[in-house]
């Protein structure tokens, strides 16, 4: 069976980016691969975070994963910072990672920007914890929104790098980029994605949003004046509405731009906010219900880091042993 890995941050509350981008179809992929699918805490605090927060996040990412359909029994659930090899191999690839290579990754611009006079350290080498996630469980494919196709040209170069350094260790990676949830886009500011980690509230959707407040949401989502229902990047706003559809219902662009044609850009935010209700609702309810039972949570983390100890350290070994560390 071939490998998958992926991950996400508990940095904020998720969005229907990380939705639509990751997790929906992580689903349909854990029926045909081996999967693991993992909370990364760890890149999480590259960005200050108020530690009883990122307790609770970090479990209703966890709950999250499992009331969009992750089946424990399919695939590998864990937290990241429980599986000690992920920092490991992070420093053993440190060593063969490049200054210059990181200097150029957009996200480390985007968010040392923010963070201003004093970035992190970790902020910079945030892209080679997320080689070492990647590379440990010999990945064949890492299912991520766009976003993150540069940091997995990255991973890539590192494990081809560590190949010809030492001798043939890891699996080349693959990136696998759904169609239409690809990049979710900002609601206020179309040319940006969607984060959640943006101080704007109006510019996401949050998996766990309540009906009126989605509904608020895309009724303010910013469009344009065209007047006109197309599928194009003159219309950023709107293709970002029409690709929320589609990734929810599989419906392709085109067809849906036909339904809409004639209609105004009220009648499709009004349709666009029940998809979403309906899609999300049946989450939320599930969401809250693994929530209360913490012991349940613990069993499924507990059980994932086990099993990705095992795999993890196995590589990480093989890693050491080449680079000429002594085993003991
Ligand atoms: P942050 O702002 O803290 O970086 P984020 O919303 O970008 O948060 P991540 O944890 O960095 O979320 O990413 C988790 C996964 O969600 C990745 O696979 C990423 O590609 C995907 N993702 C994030 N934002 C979007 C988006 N707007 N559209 C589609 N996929 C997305
Ligand atoms: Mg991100």
């Amino acid at each position: 069976k071939k490998i998958i890995f992926s991950g996400i941050q508990p940095s904020g509350e998720l969005t229907l980016g990380n939705y639509l981008g990751a997790i929906k179809n992580w689903v349909k992929l854990q029926e045909e691969y081996e999967s693991y699918f993992c909370v990364v805490d760890l890149h999480a605090i590259t960005v200050r975070q108020v530690p009883k927060d990122l307790r609770a996040r970090t479990l209703q990412v966890l709950a999250i994963y499992l009331a969009s359909g992750i089946d424990p029994e399919k695939a590998t659930l864990f937290i990241q910072s429980h599986v000690p090899a992920h920092c490991e191999a992070q420093w053993l690839l440190n060593c063969s990672t490049y200054m210059g290579e990181l200097s150029r990754m957009t996200q480390f611009k985007d968010k040392s920007q923010k963070a201003g006079e004093s970035i992190p350290v970790g902020l910079f080498t945030y892209p080679v914890l997320m080689a070492a996630d990647i590379l440990l469980y010999n990945t064949d494919l890492v299912p991520v929104g766009k976003d993150q196709m540069q940091h997995l040209e990255l991973s890539r170069d590192l494990a081809e790098r560590f190949n010809n350094l030492y001798s043939p260790t890891f699996k080349v990676p693959d990136g696998y980029i759904p169609k239409e949830g690809a990049k979710i886009m900002n609601l206020q500011d179309p040319a940006k994605k969607m984060s959640k980690s943006d101080e704007n509230a109006n510019s996401y959707i949050l998996i766990m949003d309540p009906p009126d407040v989605i509904r608020k949401k895309i009724s303010r989502a910013v469009t344009d004046t065209v007047g006109e229902i197309n599928y194009t990047d003159e219309q950023p706003g709107i293709k970002n509405l029409i690709n929320i559809i589609s990734a929810i219902t599989g419906e392709s662009p085109e067809s849906i731009v036909e339904k809409y044609n004639g209609c105004g850009y009220a009648q499709l935010k009004s349709d666009v906010a029940e998809i979403i209700v309906k899609e999300l609702q049946p989450i939320q309810a599930k969401v809250n219900e693994y929530l209360s039972d913490k012991a349940y949570l613990e069993e499924i983390y507990k059980k994932g880091a086990d099993k990705a100890n095992y795999a993890a350290t196995k590589t990480l070994r093989k890693m050491q042993k080449k680079i000429g560390l002594i085993p003991r």
